[in-house]
């Protein structure tokens, strides 16, 4: 059975979680039926990923089946940046539980820290192709997002891409309700993420490891980034477990007490991601993978690069 990190609201997030970003409509829903039967329970979902809809008739058609209740799933999904005006956050919100079949989300989070202008462009840029942001603010956002959960559309809130500061505001906010219950970042043995992790769990705040493949299906890779998964050293600790690279990624991240959402739209290697708890990696060997660690990202939004409140200029 997968394991859980529990969250300050004493709900139980599974460790492991499918990951949506990119499985094309055509194969989610397979992908997402397989995961059930596998044994998965915590899907990540988002708007901006263009899927929910088939991702919820996957959810759907398991439930009609019997082979699982709504209440044994942890349904993750995220309000896109275009919808952080306070007064279209419900809407957002709704529109996802609509696509995924759902009348309540496990954990809601706000995917990227900075506003976009409003609109049907998800990316809206001017003429240097600079994102045109919103003048939103981060706490009125957060304050319609708290509005979610006495709402009963959400059980919990997050936050996705916030550095350290960006949490602080937050829990800083005169008046907050409810804090922040995860942050989803990037984070593989290549962007170890010690500093903000320590920092999160320090206040109560779980993490979820995105891209823990370093997401070498991204549109924008190049032929000479970081392979991750051919990395030798990795495969050299895998092999002395008889297990695979991808399943030593994803160990590493349990063993962290991370949770962490591998992609796959292949049925063998969501079978294969799942195989990671049957074995332990040693105390030595989570600090050599952690010596890889070279701060290099698979996902920044490029368009954003050159704004001040683009959260990876800050060191953690
Ligand atoms: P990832 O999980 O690091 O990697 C996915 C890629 O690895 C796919 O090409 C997949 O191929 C391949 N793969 C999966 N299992 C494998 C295995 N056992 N052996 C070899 N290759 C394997 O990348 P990601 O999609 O970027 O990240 C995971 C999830 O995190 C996303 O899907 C999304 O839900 C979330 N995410 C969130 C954010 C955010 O801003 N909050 C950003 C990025 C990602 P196939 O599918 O072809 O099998």
């Amino acid at each position: 059975m997968a394991k859980y990190v529990e969250l300050y609201t004493k709900a139980k997030m599974p460790i492991l979680g499918l990951g949506t970003w990119k499985s094309p409509p055509g194969q989610v829903k397979e992908a997402v039926k397989k995961a059930i039967d596998v044994g998965y329970r915590h899907f990540d979902c988002a708007y901006v990923y263009h899927n929910e809809n088939e991702v919820g008739r996957g959810i759907q058609e398991k439930i009609k089946e019997g082979v699982v209740k709504r209440e044994d799933l942890f349904v993750v999904s995220k309000l896109w940046s275009t919808f952080h005006e306070k007064a279209l956050v419900k809407g957002a919100c709704k529109e996802t539980l609509a696509s995924l079949k759902l009348d309540y989300l496990d954990l809601y989070i706000i995917h990227w820290p900075i506003g976009f202008k409003a609109g049907d462009d998800l990316f809206p840029t001017d003429e240097k192709g600079v994102i045109i942001t919103s003048n939103t603010n981060l706490l009125d956002t957060w304050e319609a997002m708290e509005e979610l959960v006495d709402a009963g559309l959400v059980k919990a809130i997050g936050v996705s891409n916030f550095n350290h500061e960006q949490i602080e505001k937050i829990l800083n906010k005169p008046g907050l309700k409810y804090k922040p219950a995860n942050n989803q970042i990037e984070c593989h043995p290549y962007l170890s993420q010690e500093k903000l992790i320590n920092y999160c769990q320090s206040k109560g705040i779980t993490i979820t490891a995105y891209s823990p493949f370093a997401s070498p299906d991204r549109p924008w890779a190049k032929p000479d980034d970081p392979s991750l998964l051919d990395d030798p050293k990795i495969k050299e600790i895998a092999v002395k477990h008889n297990k695979t690279v991808a399943q030593v990624l994803l160990r590493f991240q349990i063993q962290r007490n991370v949770v962490v959402i591998p992609k796959s739209v292949t049925a063998s290697r969501i079978e294969e991601n799942f195989k990671v708890f049957d074995f332990e990696l040693s105390k030595q060997e989570m600090k050599t993978i952690l010596s890889f660690n070279k701060n290099w990202r698979a996902c920044t939004i490029h368009v954003c690069t050159s704004l001040k409140d683009y959260p990876f200029h800050a060191e953690y």
